[in-house]
């Protein structure tokens, strides 16, 4: 991998401070949050004392004033070690504070994306309903106009940061039927449901936030990846909107949603490279200590194929997942590269965690190596912000355009 592709010398600094920060902080805690499946706050106080959690925002708005190319290489280094601190990052910058610094009014991004970029509070987004996933436009939450508010109906599901979180951009049908203009995205507001966990570390709670009346979390998923990641859903019962938390135009909510899920995709494909290389990294290691038959495995042949195989697979994700954050750093079309980076690198990441437990043999499959973990990890990449079947009709209809339009 050529670094001076797509990396300045500032790049190469976030690298080595995520590395770093990721190795040192991360690394030792990283078991025993998925064993228990807590929300890993101390080290989500630390991520956001650092600046992780509003790489890519300006300074005036709280953020840490890097570029888009900082942000990706951010859940890149973070994944390498743990997937649900990488997924936490992500979620909170690309879903949940994106959306209202692209689309919010000059008055949402200085109320809410301070409190997102500097992580006192953790955000989130809510598209996916029990009854509409990949068909996201059949959004059946309804938000009815009340003058100056809009009451909002129904659920979202498999929310990330539901529970912790206490800011999300989500989307309701403002006009009946099945028109895709016809949803409109809110800004809605609650309190964490960690409260306690919240003040004892000084994070993830905004007293003074107006909490929006009606909206509540469900309980959390018990997830076979993720699993430090908060995950739940998210219930509107008559909930109270005003006016001023529209987010953009009426009737625009699922074209900002398709948008955001652009480049969402490349975060989930550098989070998906991430497990691949960390999986990759373990099984080198280990099949150079590893001694069968008199030598390390590594020596063998047909470990020599397993090993060259998950490299040259990792170069490609790397050029595609930096490729495709240069071109939307660069404000060019990226639909269809970032469709492609994600699938590529959420297909790979699940091939070389399960390579990277072969190579590893009975001890792979136990808790007291990594690379279980990973592999837990790297199953749900092929499925959050659209399956790997919904990335394939998005590059086709790319590829295929007007023909398919007939
Ligand atoms: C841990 C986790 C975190 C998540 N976080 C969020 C979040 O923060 N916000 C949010 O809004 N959502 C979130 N999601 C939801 C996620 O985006 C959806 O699960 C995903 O889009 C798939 O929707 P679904 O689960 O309803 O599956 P379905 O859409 O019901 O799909 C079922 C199967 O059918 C296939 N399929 C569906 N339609 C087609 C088609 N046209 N052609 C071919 N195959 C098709 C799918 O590929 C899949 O294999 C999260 C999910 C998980 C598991």
């Amino acid at each position: 991998m050529d670094d001076a592709l797509f990396f300045d010398r500032h790049h190469l600094e976030v690298r080595e401070m995520v590395r770093d920060f990721a190795r040192t902080e991360i690394a030792p805690v990283a078991r025993e949050y998925d064993a228990t499946a807590e929300f890993p706050w101390p080290t989500v106080k630390k991520m956001a004392d650092l600046g992780l959690l509003g790489v890519p925002w300006p300074h005036e708005l709280g953020g840490s004033g890097m570029d888009y190319l900082s942000y990706i290489i951010t859940v890149h280094e973070l994944a390498k070690v743990d997937a649900s601190h990488s997924i936490t990052v992500s979620a909170h910058t690309t879903l949940g504070t994106s959306p209202i610094v692209d689309f919010g009014t000059d008055e949402q991004k200085r109320r809410f994306v301070p409190l997102l970029a500097s992580g006192r509070v953790l955000g989130g987004f809510g598209l996916t309903e029990p009854g509409a996933g990949s068909d996201a436009g059949g959004t059946a939450t309804t938000a009815l106009d009340r003058g100056d508010h809009y009451v909002l109906n129904g659920s979202k599901i498999f929310i990330t940061h539901a529970g912790v979180g206490e800011i999300f951009v989500c989307t309701a049908r403002t006009e009946p039927g099945k028109t895709n203009r016809g949803i409109t995205a809110f800004i809605v507001t609650k309190e964490t449901t960690d409260k306690a966990a919240a003040l004892e570390h000084g994070i993830g709670h905004e007293p003074s936030l107006p909490y929006t009346r009606g909206v509540r979390a469900g309980k959390k998923e018990d997830k076979m990846g993720w699993r430090a990641s908060d995950t739940r859903e998210l219930y509107f019962e008559d909930a109270v909107v005003p006016k001023e938390n529209v987010l953009g135009p009426v009737g625009e909510g699922f074209v900002q949603f398709l948008r955001t899920l652009d480049s969402g995709r490349i975060g989930l494909a550098a989070l998906s490279l991430g497990i691949a290389e960390g999986a990759y990294e373990e099984a080198l290691r280990y099949t150079s200590a590893r001694k069968q038959f008199g030598r390390p495995v590594a020596a063998f042949q047909g470990v020599h194929f397993a090993l060259a195989d998950m490299a040259t697979e990792i170069e490609a994700g790397w050029h595609l997942v930096y490729h495709s954050a240069w071109l939307k750093q660069h404000d060019k079309p990226h639909k269809k590269e970032a469709a492609m980076a994600k699938l590529f690198c959420s297909e790979l990441a699940m091939r070389a965690t399960i390579k990277a437990v072969q190579l590893h043999g009975g001890y792979g499959y136990t808790t007291e190596y990594p690379v279980e973990r990973m592999m837990r990890d790297a199953k749900v990449c092929e499925i959050g912000e659209g399956t790997s079947e919904i990335q394939r009709l998005v590059i086709a209809r790319q590829i295929l355009g007007d023909l398919l339009d007939d």
